[in-house]
This record gives C-alpha cells, sequence and structure tokens, in this order.
C-alpha cells in the first residue's frame, strides 16, 4: 500500500464516500481507519477506539474472529469464485444455504436466495413477492407497503419502500404502487400518543386503512424492520408486528421482515422477527452474515412462496433474476465460520445482557445532559435522540452533534451521527467494562459540548 502522506493527501478526491456531500468530505476528510483488533479500530494517527459502531452494525465477532480469517484463506486456495447461476453450484454456498434453513428455522424459512448484501436482498425480496402473485395468478398484487422511517436499502426498489426523504427525493420517481403508514415511534408520531399498546393499535388501524383505501387485491407485500435501524432505532410497540402479521394474514398481503441490521442477536434475539414472536414470508439478511469479513446477503423464503413456485407448471416460476456474486463461495465459508462463532459465543445472550447494561447507562445520560431528548434500546442497538428542547422535541443541529461525535471520539469512543440521532451498534462480543467505556465516552462528548 502506498505511504501515509499519499493516502491523507488523496483521502475524498478521486473516492465519492457514500451517504455524504462530495464537498463536504474534501473539506474535512473523513477518518482513514487501518487496523482493527478485539472491539477496537485504530486509525491513520495512530488513535485507538472502541468502536461503539460495530463498523455499520454488522462486525458482530469483533476485528480478531480467526476462524472467519481463516476459512476465507482457506476458501481462497481451494477456489476463489464459481457462478451459482444454473448449471453450477460451490460447496459453501450449498452448506451455508442447510446452516441458514436450520438456523431460522423457528421463523418458517426453509428456502435461501443469496445476494451480494442488504440492497440486494431487499430488491430481490421485493421482485420475488411479485413474481410470488403473478404465479398465483394474482398479478395485480404489485404494490408494496412500509413503515415511514424505514430503511431498506438504496436500490430502486428499497429507496421506494424507504420511508424517509433524505434517501428518496433525490432519486425520485421512484417505483410506483408504494404507499407508507406512520412508524409506531411513541417518541414521534402523528397521533401524539405515547402510550405503546394504544400507539401499536393506531398504526395497525392506520395500516387497515391504507389497505382498504388500495384494495387487498392490489398488494403484494408489507415489508417492515422489526426494530427500525438507521430511522434511529425505533423499536415498535411489543405487540406491533404481530398486528401487522395479523393484518397481512387477513388480507392475504405476504409480510418481509427486513433483518439486515436484527438478524444474527444484535436485537437479544436470533433476529427480530424472534423476537416479536411472528413468523413471516420471506426475510432479508446481509451485514453480520460474515461479521462484515465479505460482502454477503440472502433472501429467506417460507414454504407458502417456496411451493408455489417449485410446483409451478407455467413459465412464471422461473426466477430471472440474480447476481454474479450470488452464492460466492468465499463469502458463503466466511458465512459458515461466522455463525459457528455466533452460536458458540451465544452472541444473542449476550447481547441481551450487555443491552440492558447499556440501556440503563444511557438513561443516566439523559437525566444527567438536557441535550438527550429520548433514548432508545433493544439489544445492542441503541440510539440517543438529541434536541435542542427537549419539550418541543426540536432536533439539535448538524454542528452540534458533529461536534459531540469528535469529542467522543477524542475520548476513546467511535460513534456514529444519523441525523439528530447518536446511532450505537458495537460489537455483540462487547463486555460489561465495554459498556461502561461507551458511555463514559458520550458522556464526555455530550459534557464537552455544553
Ligand atoms: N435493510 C436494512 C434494514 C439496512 O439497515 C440496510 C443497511 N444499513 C439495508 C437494508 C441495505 O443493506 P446494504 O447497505 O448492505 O445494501
Amino acid at each position: 500500500m502506498r505511504d501515509i502522506n499519499f493516502l491523507l493527501e488523496n483521502n475524498a478526491k478521486p473516492i465519492w464516500h457514500p451517504m455524504a456531500h462530495p464537498a463536504e468530505m474534501r473539506a474535512q476528510p473523513p477518518k482513514i481507519i487501518m487496523k482493527g483488533e478485539g472491539v477496537h479500530v485504530t486509525d491513520i494517527h495512530g488513535n485507538t477506539v472502541l468502536d461503539a459502531v460495530g463498523g455499520l452494525w454488522n462486525v458482530n465477532l469483533g476485528y480478531s474472529c480467526d476462524h472467519i480469517k481463516k476459512a476465507i484463506a482457506d476458501q481462497l486456495d481451494a477456489l476463489p469464485y464459481y457462478s451459482g447461476f444454473r448449471g453450477t453450484s460451490t460447496g459453501p454456498s450449498i452448506e451455508l444455504a442447510h446452516e441458514l434453513t436450520e438456523w431460522f428455522r423457528p421463523e418458517g424459512m426453509t428456502r435461501v436466495f443469496f445476494t451480494s448484501g442488504g440492497s440486494d436482498s431487499v430488491e430481490s425480496a421485493l421482485r420475488l413477492a411479485r413474481q410470488y402473485w403473478k404465479i398465483k395468478g394474482q398479478g395485480d398484487r404489485t404494490k408494496f407497503l412500509a413503515l415511514k422511517k424505514g430503511y431498506h436499502g438504496t436500490h430502486f426498489g428499497g429507496a421506494s419502500v424507504n420511508g424517509n426523504a433524505n434517501f428518496r427525493r433525490n432519486y425520485e420517481p421512484l417505483l410506483p404502487g408504494v404507499f407508507h403508514i406512520p412508524a409506531p415511534s411513541t417518541y414521534r408520531n402523528p397521533f401524539n400518543e405515547s402510550d405503546p399498546a394504544r400507539l401499536a393499535q393506531l398504526c395497525a388501524a392506520a395500516m387497515e386503512d391504507e389497505i382498504a383505501f388500495q384494495s387487498a387485491d392490489t398488494i403484494a407485500a408489507f415489508i417492515m424492520e422489526p426494530v427500525l435501524g438507521a430511522g434511529g432505532v425505533i423499536v415498535p410497540p411489543v405487540n406491533f408486528m404481530k398486528l401487522a402479521r395479523e393484518i397481512c394474514d387477513r388480507h392475504g398481503i405476504l409480510m418481509i421482515s427486513d433483518e439486515v441490521v436484527t438478524g444474527f442477536g444484535r436485537t437479544g434475539a436470533w433476529s427480530g422477527a424472534r423476537l416479536w414472536g411472528v413468523q413471516p414470508d420471506m426475510m432479508t439478511i446481509a451485514k453480520a452474515i460474515t461479521s462484515g469479513y465479505f460482502p454477503l446477503g440472502a433472501t429467506l423464503i417460507n414454504d407458502r412462496i417456496a411451493e408455489a413456485f417449485e410446483s409451478d407448471q407455467s413459465t412464471f416460476g422461473s426466477i430471472g433474476h440474480g447476481y454474479t456474486y450470488s452464492g460466492h463461495p468465499v463469502g458463503c465459508a466466511a458465512g459458515i465460520a461466522a455463525l459457528a462463532e455466533t452460536r458458540r459465543l451465544k452472541l444473542d445472550e449476550n447481547a441481551a445482557a450487555r443491552g440492558k447494561e447499556l440501556a440503563r447507562a444511557l438513561e443516566q445520560l439523559k437525566s444527567k445532559h438536557e441535550i438527550v431528548g429520548d433514548v432508545r434500546c433493544q439489544g445492542l442497538m441503541a440510539a440517543i435522540e438529541l434536541v435542542s428542547d427537549r419539550d418541543g422535541k426540536k432536533a439539535a443541529d448538524k454542528k452540534t452533534t458533529a461536534a459531540i461525535a469528535d469529542r467522543t471520539y477524542d475520548a476513546g469512543v467511535m460513534i456514529r451521527v444519523s441525523g439528530n440521532n447518536i446511532i450505537l451498534s458495537p460489537p455483540l462480543i462487547l463486555g460489561p467494562a465495554d459498556v461502561a467505556r461507551i458511555a463514559a465516552g458520550i458522556d464526555a462528548g455530550l459534557s464537552a459540548v455544553k
């Protein structure tokens, strides 16, 4: 690799960073991360910080998982690539598909369609949902329902079901026939309702209302994140997803659970659907499937959908969809190793236990710092919502949130800012002392901008 000066001089010049303004990146070049070890990363200047972002919600096993590294190296030696398009397959993809159907059996998932990441998984789910209805002779079912504040990646399909203007506005027109219902957020909702049980009923009623307005026989699927991640870790009322499932069932609508963040233990359960006791029709997974060591994703499918495709006698059942890297053997080898380690270390239990400690620590920060309007935590995914005035819930400005993130970094903790939220999604191998360090770092960051 080129020397440090070359990297510093060229930072944010030929490279456009995702989710950022190129001019802003040039003016304030991003941190260059050079090394990772355990739950820590080290930047180009030699600063080592605790990574409370976990890469990007994905490095669940931390940066030193030798099992995954070895699996990748061995697979590179044996076969660095072969396609999974019809006619050929590879050992690791067959094995990982088997493992995933065992792993997600409680959710009812019996088939696996591999992708290269989360956006691909969402796109695949949306497309397969439409195809399912064509097979069933109900080709009018083309529309999608989603939640406001939801995030489902950046392909046109995913962007269309996204519920945040930032990811939609500049790319319109998006897919027609997509409709959004209010996010079940107790902190901010159009009903001014803070009671979770009543809020769940109100959002469910809004969903029913939209379905009646559109006519159920035009709707292919409803997609939701069991805990809304990028939208600010919105934890729905405990019964909301179940209510949504019942509504989908009543109207024959497919349910897609977008588990790109919530899969593999992040919420304290092995999936978000399992956390809420729901069986969706499809699940989208990515990120922690390889703990971030290799790009990979998958769309998981239940028997209802699988049987329609597999018993189809027409041309509708053939899947005219797939990616060069669907079932990449190196990614799948990484996935097999990541899954084995995730299971061995019982990362769901650790996420639940550490998550409780983190929630307590964040509540303390809220009572200490006026700028903290709300804290939300489910397992090891958390948000601290920053406001300039607690009663009016006015979002804190961008400069303040950025300064808090910088001062927290100076105090040895990497956090991520998304809008007026500080987002936390640390590796799931986190220990109790790490939780305390994260809280102390954020405390220092919040205190510095007072
Ligand atoms: N769905 C959800 C719920 C996500 O959080 C993300 C990414 N953060 C995606 C889809 C898109 O995944 P990717 O960035 O891997 O394409």
